[in-house]
Protein backbone atom coordinates (compact mmCIF):
# COMPACT_ATOMS: atom_id res chain seq x y z
CA UNK A 1 0.00 0.00 0.00
CA UNK A 2 1.31 3.55 -1.15
CA UNK A 3 0.87 6.48 0.99
CA UNK A 4 0.48 9.47 -1.99
CA UNK A 5 1.16 13.09 0.14
CA UNK A 6 1.19 15.57 -3.19
CA UNK A 7 -1.12 16.34 -5.30
CA UNK A 8 1.64 16.06 -8.52
CA UNK A 9 2.43 12.38 -7.51
CA UNK A 10 -1.54 11.49 -6.76
CA UNK A 11 -1.85 12.61 -10.67
CA UNK A 12 0.92 10.83 -12.11
CA UNK A 13 -0.01 7.55 -10.46
CA UNK A 14 -3.43 7.39 -11.65
CA UNK A 15 -2.68 8.93 -15.24
CA UNK A 16 -0.04 6.01 -15.31
CA UNK A 17 -2.88 3.45 -14.25
CA UNK A 18 -5.16 4.70 -16.94
CA UNK A 19 -2.79 4.75 -19.20
CA UNK A 20 -2.15 0.82 -18.41
CA UNK A 21 -6.02 0.65 -18.78
CA UNK A 22 -7.01 0.28 -15.71
CA UNK A 23 -10.09 0.88 -13.06
CA UNK A 24 -10.20 3.33 -10.78
CA UNK A 25 -11.89 3.08 -7.47
CA UNK A 26 -12.02 5.84 -5.15
CA UNK A 27 -13.37 6.31 -1.61
CA UNK A 28 -12.93 9.80 0.35
CA UNK A 29 -13.11 9.85 3.76
CA UNK A 30 -12.26 12.04 6.57
CA UNK A 31 -10.21 9.57 8.39
CA UNK A 32 -10.66 8.05 11.51
CA UNK A 33 -11.83 4.78 9.74
CA UNK A 34 -14.50 2.84 11.43
CA UNK A 35 -16.41 -0.57 9.34
CA UNK A 36 -18.76 2.06 7.66
CA UNK A 37 -15.63 3.35 5.65
CA UNK A 38 -14.57 0.59 5.38
CA UNK A 39 -17.63 -1.51 3.45
CA UNK A 40 -17.43 1.13 0.57
CA UNK A 41 -13.72 0.13 0.69
CA UNK A 42 -14.72 -3.25 0.09
CA UNK A 43 -17.67 -2.24 -2.90
CA UNK A 44 -14.85 -0.83 -4.32
CA UNK A 45 -12.44 -3.22 -4.41
CA UNK A 46 -14.86 -5.45 -6.55
CA UNK A 47 -15.51 -2.62 -9.04
CA UNK A 48 -12.23 -2.18 -10.05
CA UNK A 49 -8.47 -2.57 -10.61
CA UNK A 50 -6.82 -0.49 -7.99
CA UNK A 51 -8.66 1.05 -4.76
CA UNK A 52 -7.22 4.65 -3.64
CA UNK A 53 -8.86 6.08 -0.56
CA UNK A 54 -8.16 9.79 0.61
CA UNK A 55 -7.62 10.78 4.44
CA UNK A 56 -8.54 14.50 4.84
CA UNK A 57 -10.26 16.47 6.87
CA UNK A 58 -11.00 19.34 4.90
CA UNK A 59 -11.57 22.71 6.60
CA UNK A 60 -14.18 24.24 4.23
CA UNK A 61 -16.76 22.01 5.12
CA UNK A 62 -16.68 23.08 8.58
CA UNK A 63 -18.36 26.18 10.17
CA UNK A 64 -16.47 29.31 12.45
CA UNK A 65 -18.49 27.17 15.21
CA UNK A 66 -17.40 23.53 14.10
CA UNK A 67 -15.31 20.55 15.89
CA UNK A 68 -12.96 20.87 12.61
CA UNK A 69 -10.13 21.60 15.09
CA UNK A 70 -11.88 18.60 17.43
CA UNK A 71 -12.50 16.41 14.89
CA UNK A 72 -10.64 12.58 15.78
CA UNK A 73 -7.87 12.00 13.74
CA UNK A 74 -5.57 8.24 14.06
CA UNK A 75 -3.45 7.72 10.85
CA UNK A 76 -1.54 5.03 11.90
CA UNK A 77 -5.27 2.81 12.88
CA UNK A 78 -6.57 4.27 9.57
CA UNK A 79 -3.76 2.41 7.49
CA UNK A 80 -3.53 -0.53 9.29
CA UNK A 81 -7.32 -0.54 8.54
CA UNK A 82 -7.11 0.33 5.04
CA UNK A 83 -4.21 -2.36 4.44
CA UNK A 84 -6.45 -4.93 6.03
CA UNK A 85 -8.97 -4.34 3.81
CA UNK A 86 -6.93 -4.13 0.44
CA UNK A 87 -6.40 -0.06 -0.41
CA UNK A 88 -3.58 0.20 -3.17
CA UNK A 89 -3.19 4.23 -2.01
CA UNK A 90 -3.71 6.70 0.70
CA UNK A 91 -3.95 10.10 -0.70
CA UNK A 92 -3.05 11.77 2.61
CA UNK A 93 -2.46 15.53 1.85
CA UNK A 94 -1.80 18.27 3.75
CA UNK A 95 -3.76 21.98 3.46
CA UNK A 96 -1.40 23.33 1.93
CA UNK A 97 -1.59 21.24 -0.99
CA UNK A 98 -5.20 21.40 -1.06
CA UNK A 99 -5.37 25.32 -0.51
CA UNK A 100 -2.61 26.89 -1.22
CA UNK A 101 -2.72 30.72 -1.07
CA UNK A 102 -4.30 32.80 -3.60
CA UNK A 103 -7.20 29.65 -3.22
CA UNK A 104 -9.95 31.37 -5.04
CA UNK A 105 -12.07 28.90 -6.31
CA UNK A 106 -15.63 26.80 -5.23
CA UNK A 107 -18.30 24.51 -6.53
CA UNK A 108 -21.68 24.88 -5.56
CA UNK A 109 -24.76 22.65 -5.99
CA UNK A 110 -27.99 24.49 -5.97
CA UNK A 111 -31.47 24.46 -4.59
CA UNK A 112 -30.84 20.80 -3.35
CA UNK A 113 -28.79 22.11 -0.78
CA UNK A 114 -31.07 24.35 0.66
CA UNK A 115 -32.84 22.26 3.27
CA UNK A 116 -31.80 19.83 5.70
CA UNK A 117 -27.80 19.99 6.49
CA UNK A 118 -27.34 22.71 4.07
CA UNK A 119 -29.89 25.25 5.86
CA UNK A 120 -28.07 24.43 9.10
CA UNK A 121 -24.42 24.62 8.20
CA UNK A 122 -24.11 27.07 5.68
CA UNK A 123 -20.97 26.33 4.55
CA UNK A 124 -20.97 22.85 4.71
CA UNK A 125 -22.52 21.75 0.85
CA UNK A 126 -20.13 24.06 -0.71
CA UNK A 127 -16.93 22.59 1.09
CA UNK A 128 -17.78 19.29 0.04
CA UNK A 129 -18.79 19.94 -3.82
CA UNK A 130 -15.35 22.12 -4.04
CA UNK A 131 -13.26 19.38 -1.95
CA UNK A 132 -14.82 16.15 -3.73
CA UNK A 133 -14.26 18.23 -7.64
CA UNK A 134 -10.50 18.85 -6.44
CA UNK A 135 -10.12 14.93 -5.04
CA UNK A 136 -12.00 14.08 -8.28
CA UNK A 137 -9.23 16.14 -10.80
CA UNK A 138 -6.85 14.26 -8.67
CA UNK A 139 -7.33 11.06 -8.63
CA UNK A 140 -9.13 10.82 -11.57
CA UNK A 141 -11.65 8.03 -10.59
CA UNK A 142 -13.56 5.64 -12.96
CA UNK A 143 -16.26 5.14 -10.16
CA UNK A 144 -16.09 6.52 -6.58
CA UNK A 145 -18.57 5.39 -3.65
CA UNK A 146 -20.54 7.08 -0.60
CA UNK A 147 -22.28 6.03 2.15
CA UNK A 148 -25.70 6.21 2.40
CA UNK A 149 -26.02 7.41 5.82
CA UNK A 150 -25.22 11.27 4.85
CA UNK A 151 -28.10 10.74 2.46
CA UNK A 152 -27.87 14.44 1.21
CA UNK A 153 -24.32 14.56 0.43
CA UNK A 154 -25.34 10.95 -2.11
CA UNK A 155 -27.60 13.04 -3.86
CA UNK A 156 -25.62 16.76 -3.99
CA UNK A 157 -22.15 14.59 -5.09
CA UNK A 158 -24.64 12.50 -7.75
CA UNK A 159 -26.30 15.91 -9.21
CA UNK A 160 -22.77 17.74 -9.49
CA UNK A 161 -21.15 14.87 -11.21
CA UNK A 162 -24.34 14.80 -13.78
CA UNK A 163 -24.12 18.50 -14.32
CA UNK A 164 -20.37 19.08 -14.64
CA UNK A 165 -20.31 15.87 -17.45
CA UNK A 166 -17.69 14.61 -14.25
CA UNK A 167 -17.15 11.00 -16.11
CA UNK A 168 -17.75 8.97 -13.08
CA UNK A 169 -19.89 6.70 -11.65
CA UNK A 170 -20.97 7.12 -7.90
CA UNK A 171 -22.29 3.78 -5.92
CA UNK A 172 -24.30 4.68 -2.97
CA UNK A 173 -23.75 1.99 -0.38
CA UNK A 174 -26.16 1.23 2.88
CA UNK A 175 -25.44 2.44 6.23
CA UNK A 176 -23.10 -0.04 8.79
CA UNK A 177 -24.58 0.04 12.12
CA UNK A 178 -23.72 -0.97 15.54
CA UNK A 179 -25.42 -4.31 16.46
CA UNK A 180 -27.72 -1.97 18.54
CA UNK A 181 -28.77 -0.02 15.79
CA UNK A 182 -26.36 3.10 16.15
CA UNK A 183 -25.77 4.23 12.35
CA UNK A 184 -21.50 4.15 12.86
CA UNK A 185 -19.73 7.35 12.44
CA UNK A 186 -16.49 9.16 13.40
CA UNK A 187 -18.10 11.63 15.52
CA UNK A 188 -19.58 8.09 17.94
CA UNK A 189 -15.74 8.97 19.46
CA UNK A 190 -17.47 11.71 21.08
CA UNK A 191 -20.36 10.48 23.08
CA UNK A 192 -19.82 9.69 26.60
CA UNK A 193 -21.14 6.66 27.93
CA UNK A 194 -24.19 7.84 28.96
CA UNK A 195 -24.83 9.90 25.90
CA UNK A 196 -24.23 6.47 23.85
CA UNK A 197 -28.11 5.23 25.27
CA UNK A 198 -29.47 8.02 24.14
CA UNK A 199 -27.61 8.20 20.45
CA UNK A 200 -29.23 4.83 19.74
CA UNK A 201 -32.73 7.58 20.10
CA UNK A 202 -32.23 8.19 16.15
CA UNK A 203 -32.33 4.55 14.81
CA UNK A 204 -34.80 3.60 17.12
CA UNK A 205 -37.09 6.73 16.05
CA UNK A 206 -36.39 5.90 12.22
CA UNK A 207 -37.19 1.99 13.30
CA UNK A 208 -41.06 3.63 14.89
CA UNK A 209 -41.53 5.57 11.37
CA UNK A 210 -41.01 2.82 9.52
CA UNK A 211 -43.88 1.03 11.66
CA UNK A 212 -45.90 3.78 11.26
CA UNK A 213 -45.54 3.85 7.71
CA UNK A 214 -46.09 0.36 7.74
CA UNK A 215 -49.52 0.62 9.47
CA UNK A 216 -50.83 3.19 6.33
CA UNK A 217 -49.74 6.72 7.92
CA UNK A 218 -48.99 8.95 5.27
CA UNK A 219 -49.03 12.28 6.83
CA UNK A 220 -45.58 13.51 7.13
CA UNK A 221 -46.42 16.12 10.07
CA UNK A 222 -47.85 13.16 12.59
CA UNK A 223 -44.72 11.02 11.80
CA UNK A 224 -42.10 14.54 12.52
CA UNK A 225 -44.22 14.73 15.84
CA UNK A 226 -43.88 11.32 16.77
CA UNK A 227 -40.42 11.07 16.24
CA UNK A 228 -39.68 13.96 17.49
CA UNK A 229 -41.40 13.26 20.50
CA UNK A 230 -39.62 10.34 20.77
CA UNK A 231 -36.21 11.29 20.15
CA UNK A 232 -37.35 14.58 22.91
CA UNK A 233 -37.78 11.91 25.77
CA UNK A 234 -33.92 10.92 25.64
CA UNK A 235 -32.19 13.04 28.20
CA UNK A 236 -28.87 15.36 26.29
CA UNK A 237 -31.13 15.31 22.96
CA UNK A 238 -31.49 18.13 21.18
CA UNK A 239 -32.74 18.61 17.64
CA UNK A 240 -31.40 20.14 15.00
CA UNK A 241 -34.12 18.71 12.31
CA UNK A 242 -36.40 15.84 11.92
CA UNK A 243 -37.96 16.36 8.14
CA UNK A 244 -39.66 14.24 5.19
CA UNK A 245 -37.99 14.87 1.67
CA UNK A 246 -38.40 13.75 -1.70
CA UNK A 247 -35.62 11.98 -2.21
CA UNK A 248 -34.42 13.87 -5.54
CA UNK A 249 -35.39 17.43 -4.65
CA UNK A 250 -34.55 17.13 -0.80
CA UNK A 251 -37.64 19.64 -0.23
CA UNK A 252 -40.23 18.88 2.44
CA UNK A 253 -43.54 16.80 1.07
CA UNK A 254 -46.80 17.04 3.16
CA UNK A 255 -47.68 13.45 2.25
CA UNK A 256 -45.46 10.46 1.36
CA UNK A 257 -47.05 9.32 -1.97
CA UNK A 258 -43.88 9.65 -4.13
CA UNK A 259 -40.26 8.04 -2.59
CA UNK A 260 -39.64 9.84 0.66
CA UNK A 261 -36.80 9.50 3.15
CA UNK A 262 -36.88 10.89 7.07
CA UNK A 263 -33.86 12.62 7.84
CA UNK A 264 -32.30 13.27 10.96
CA UNK A 265 -29.52 15.61 12.98
CA UNK A 266 -29.59 15.77 16.62
CA UNK A 267 -26.55 16.87 18.88
CA UNK A 268 -26.25 13.94 21.75
CA UNK A 269 -23.79 15.81 24.18
CA UNK A 270 -21.42 17.16 22.25
CA UNK A 271 -21.79 15.44 18.85
CA UNK A 272 -24.06 16.33 15.99
CA UNK A 273 -25.04 12.72 14.43
CA UNK A 274 -27.26 12.31 11.68
CA UNK A 275 -29.11 9.07 10.17
CA UNK A 276 -31.97 8.92 7.42
CA UNK A 277 -34.75 5.87 6.40
CA UNK A 278 -36.42 6.21 2.88
CA UNK A 279 -39.74 5.16 3.36
CA UNK A 280 -40.43 2.02 1.50
CA UNK A 281 -37.37 0.55 1.75
CA UNK A 282 -36.11 -2.42 4.55
CA UNK A 283 -33.22 -1.28 6.36
P1 LIG B 1 -16.61 10.76 6.45
O1 LIG B 1 -15.25 10.25 6.77
O2 LIG B 1 -17.53 10.84 7.63
O3 LIG B 1 -16.58 12.03 5.62
O4 LIG B 1 -17.30 9.67 5.52
C1 LIG B 1 -16.66 9.20 4.35
C2 LIG B 1 -17.63 8.31 3.60
O5 LIG B 1 -18.03 7.23 4.43
C3 LIG B 1 -18.92 9.04 3.18
O6 LIG B 1 -19.29 8.60 1.87
C4 LIG B 1 -19.91 8.58 4.22
O7 LIG B 1 -21.25 8.60 3.75
C5 LIG B 1 -19.44 7.15 4.44
N1 LIG B 1 -19.91 6.67 5.74
C6 LIG B 1 -19.73 7.23 6.97
N2 LIG B 1 -20.36 6.51 7.92
C7 LIG B 1 -20.97 5.47 7.29
C8 LIG B 1 -21.79 4.38 7.72
N3 LIG B 1 -22.10 4.20 8.98
N4 LIG B 1 -22.24 3.53 6.78
C9 LIG B 1 -21.93 3.70 5.48
N5 LIG B 1 -21.16 4.69 5.01
C10 LIG B 1 -20.69 5.58 5.90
Amino acid sequence: MKIIKTVRDMQDFSESLRLRGKRIAFVPTMGYLHNGHLELMKEGKKLADCLITSIYVNPTQFGPDEDLDKYPRDFEGDERLSRNVGVDVIFYPANSQMYPENYHTYVTVENITDNLCGLSRPCFFRGVTTICAKLFNIVKPHVTIFGRKDFQQLVVIKRMVTDLNMDIEVVGMPTVREPDGLAMSSRNAYLKEDERESALSLSRSLKYAAELYERGERDAGVIIKEVKDFIEKHPGTRIDYAKICDVETMKDVERLDGRSVLALAVWVGTPRLIDNYVFGENK
